[in-house]
């Protein structure tokens, strides 16, 4: 018999399962090509060829006694090091080997992280709407998530509200930029108002307060944007990233965490990560894509594919009256629905073969995420959908 707590865990995750059957179901029934199906955050896009030439130059040229073997905690050291030496150059930062922790993808190394950081009954803050999966990640330590409600319209985190609701209890806040689900990427002006708040508060509460900031999505940015570095703003950051979206590799499960020297407790926060890894059987992140992806660290997906399925929906939708900020970076839309109840749209979209995601599983409802990383002609043939799920809701 399972645990209690798995038992609760498996319930709520029957809303996911649903989807993937329900999915599977439709498009068992009506041709996957009839399916339209916006629900995963599952890149369409392979990865680049160069994955596959270095990794078969690493296979051959690598003692395979060195590359498959149990090796420190934290990863190779020549991996941490070319990482390092990138975001150096990239964000002014003085990185050495230390400062780089290979992970088992952004969701291994958040898990590792708040184990080291979070004592049960403490809590974690975060921005409404955001990724559904960090409720398990704090249920995990034993800990609460709390959301600080939506800043509406524009879904830039809101620093009075923040300042709200931190607590002598807040050891940690996560925040996803650029944001699943909104693609909305926060700007340097957010993101100094949430460092004021913060600061303000580790000398109100008299501890630390960590800033982990998930950034899986940190290149998938359009029209020019950039996303400000974290860790320019706040001390306390710990930067988490994942090669996941990047090169289009998220069943290969590879990922960092990023701190500076001057991160409070560094030195314990590094070896308690490595610990963490061990201890919850990771081990260590996989031997072969953490050589490959420190070489290709700097390589990209062809963003302009994300772009131009961007631009299509977002017109298209607009025009037929739907409202939606027009995302910046990664390849989410979140529209607000022409219904307050999202789950009676998601269930009408079916309707036209249309899979989307409520709003409610990010803490935000009256809001749908659609996952545009689809190819061209889903969209193409979703659109009429759209358009008939409007003038469904206006006329009703
Ligand atoms: N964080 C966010 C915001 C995500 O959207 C995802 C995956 O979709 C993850 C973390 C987990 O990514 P990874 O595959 O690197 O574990």
């Amino acid at each position: 018999m399972i645990s209690d707590k798995m038992s609760k865990l498996l319930e709520r995750s029957a809303a996911m399962s649903a989807m993937y059957t329900e999915s599977a179901r439709m498009k068992e029934q009506y041709g996957v090509e009839n399916v339209y199906d916006f629900g995963m955050g599952n890149p369409n896009l392979a990865a680049p060829d160069s994955i596959r030439e270095v990794s078969i130059k690493v296979l051959n040229e690598t003692d395979p006694w060195y590359l498959h073997h149990y090796m420190p905690n934290n990863g190779f050291v020549e991996a941490r090091e070319k990482i390092a030496n990138s975001l150096n150059r990239r964000f002014g930062e003085n990185y050495g080997v230390d400062n780089i922790m290979m992970c088992v993808g952004a969701a291994g190394g958040i898990n590792c992280l708040l184990k080291v950081l979070m004592d049960p009954g403490q809590e974690i803050l975060t921005f409404a709407p955001y990724f559904g999966e960090y409720d398990r990640y704090a249920d995990n330590v034993n800990c609460t998530l709390k959301a600080v409600p939506p800043n509406l319209p524009t879904f830039q985190p809101d620093p009075v509200e923040l300042a709200k609701c931190v607590t002598e209890k807040t050891k940690a806040v996560l925040i996803n930029n650029p944001n699943n689900p909104t693609g909305v990427v926060y700007s340097a002006e957010t993101l100094k108002a949430i460092a004021e708040v913060l600061e303000a508060k580790e000398k109100e509460f008299g501890h630390a307060i960590y800033l982990i900031s998930d950034e899986p999505y940190r290149e998938l940015v359009f029209d020019g944007v950039k996303v400000p570095w974290m860790p320019d703003f706040y001390k306390n950051t710990i930067v988490a990233y994942s090669f996941s979206k990047s090169l289009s590799l998220p069943g290969d499960r590879i990922g960092y965490l990023a701190l500076g020297s001057d991160v409070e407790d560094f030195q314990n926060i590094i070896a308690a990560v490595a610990v963490a890894t061990r201890i919850m059987g990771f081990i260590n992140a996989p031997g072969l894509q953490q050589l490959v992806c420190a070489e290709l660290c700097e390589e990209l997906v062809d963003v302009s594919f994300y772009d131009r399925n961007r631009e299509r929906l977002y017109n298209a939708l607009i025009e037929y009256g739907y409202e939606c900020v027009k995302p910046e970076g990664a390849f989410y839309m979140f529209l607000k629905t022409p219904t307050e109840d999202d789950k009676d749209f998601v269930n009408k979209a079916k309707e036209h073969r249309i899979l989307v995601t409520a709003g409610s599983g990010f803490g935000c409802p009256g809001y749908v995420r659609i996952a545009y990383c689809v190819a061209p002609k889903t969209i193409e043939g979703a659109l009429p959908g759209f358009k008939a799920l409007m003038e469904y809701y206006k006329n009703k």
